[in-house]
């Protein structure tokens, strides 16, 4: 039985089942969803154990090192945050403190449906400091995180618990409970290998597809001398373009800019060429951002699940009958804020049903 955050049905399931309080939990992936949904429910008496399939946590909120000498961090995949849900701010000031994260006063730029360039008004938007990542690296500090562990199947013990296998051969036992966080396709994927099967093919997790985006980080030495820090165009091969080296706590010499491909142009490129990638993109930001400086160095990353294709507002999915619960910004109209409010709406639903002991 599938249940999602709106339909209200948990109520009734709960009772039928006899709830056993959730002492063990394995939540799968230590992006920002993992990270919140683990701190909250440690802070009201379970045990939590994270497997993350990367070498460390942080997900979608990623930083890669770049530069033969500038040997700086730049952010290649979320780009900055908003801070709408007052709870959210509560949780990044209390967990990771306030030294790590901090507002970003970029000047935008963007075109508008009649192609004509305006700037944005300013808004608050929030990175990590010195990187995007140090805030799920400070986050993960403290939690029980097993990096490099490629979870590949569930599986139900004779004694009801959940058994957890990985792509070393190695077996994670006895967990009541697992949260899976994992991007769409990679959360069925995982369904699709154990006794989890049928959850596989519920609906919400066949429709809710991703997008994929190349993302291109270019130096320039001298700076790439444009009067904007990101710049978003309309009809363009590309979507976004910023300098890193503007946000807070990055240090180095000259201007690191990180270029995303259109989501529609990324998904009909995956198999591309990385190094014609980056060129059109350059050669496009040089175009429309009037920008005639040569980057001297590059890199590149293909991002496969990058951005959810629909607005998804389930928030989450919680299958008591199983005690499998999927979370992630995907379930929560994508982006950051959403990733915390999927786990934030999780753990809040866990507590008011009485799955776990109690409110930290
Ligand atoms: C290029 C790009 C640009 C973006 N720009 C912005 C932006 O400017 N603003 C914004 O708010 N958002 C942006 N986003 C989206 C933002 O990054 C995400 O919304 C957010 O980071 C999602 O967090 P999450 O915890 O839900 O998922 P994720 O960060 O994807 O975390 C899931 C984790 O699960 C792990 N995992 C998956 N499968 C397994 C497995 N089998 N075993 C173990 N571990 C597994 C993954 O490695 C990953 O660490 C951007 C994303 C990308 C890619």
């Amino acid at each position: 039985m599938t249940e999602n955050s709106t339909t209200g049905r948990s109520t009734i399931i709960a009772s039928q089942n006899a709830i056993t309080v959730i002492g063990r939990l394995a939540v799968v992936g230590a992006g920002l969803a993992g990270l919140t949904v683990a701190h909250k429910l440690r802070a009201a008496g379970v045990e939590v154990t994270l497997f993350e399939k990367a070498r460390g946590p942080g997900g979608r909120m990623a930083s890669t090192r770049v530069g033969s000498k500038s040997q700086s961090a730049i952010d290649i995949g979320a780009q900055y945050f908003t801070i709408r849900n007052p709870a959210f701010r509560e949780f990044l000031t209390r967990q990771a403190g306030t030294d790590c994260w901090g507002p970003w006063h970029g000047r935008f730029r963007y075109q508008n449906t009649d192609k004509q360039w305006e700037m944005m008004r300013p808004a608050e938007r929030y990175v990590g400091i010195p990187r995007m990542s140090a805030i799920t690296r400070t986050l993960s500090g403290g939690l029980s995180v097993h990096n490099g562990v490629q979870v590949d199947g569930l599986w139900r013990s004779d004694n009801g618990c959940w058994v957890l296998t990985d792509t070393e051969g190695s077996r994670h036992e006895g967990f009541d409970a697992v949260i899976l966080t994992a991007p769409p396709a990679q959360a069925i994927a995982l369904l699709r290998r154990g006794d989890a099967r049928a959850l596989a093919e519920e609906e919400q997790l066949q429709v809710s597809r991703m997008r994929a985006c190349w993302a291109v980080a270019a130096y320039f030495p001298e700076g790439a001398g444009a009067d904007f820090e990101a710049l978003m165009p309309n009809q363009s091969l590309l979507d976004w373009a910023a300098n890193n080296s503007s946000k807070p706590g990055r240090n180095g010499a000259g201007e690191w800019w990180v270029l995303h491909g259109d989501p529609d142009w990324s998904d009909e490129h995956t198999e591309a060429d990385p190094q014609q990638v980056a060129g059109e993109l350059v050669q496009e930001l040089q175009k429309v951002g009037d920008i005639t400086a040569v980057p001297t160095e590059i890199q590149v990353h293909r991002w496969l699940y990058a951005r959810a294709r629909e607005s998804n507002r389930t928030g989450h999915l919680w299958h008591p009958d199983h005690r499998i619960a999927i979370i992630g910004d995907w379930l929560d109209g994508g982006r950051v804020e959403g990733a915390f409010n999927s786990a934030d709406g999780l753990v809040s639903r866990l507590v008011s049903e009485g799955w776990v002991p109690q409110r930290g």
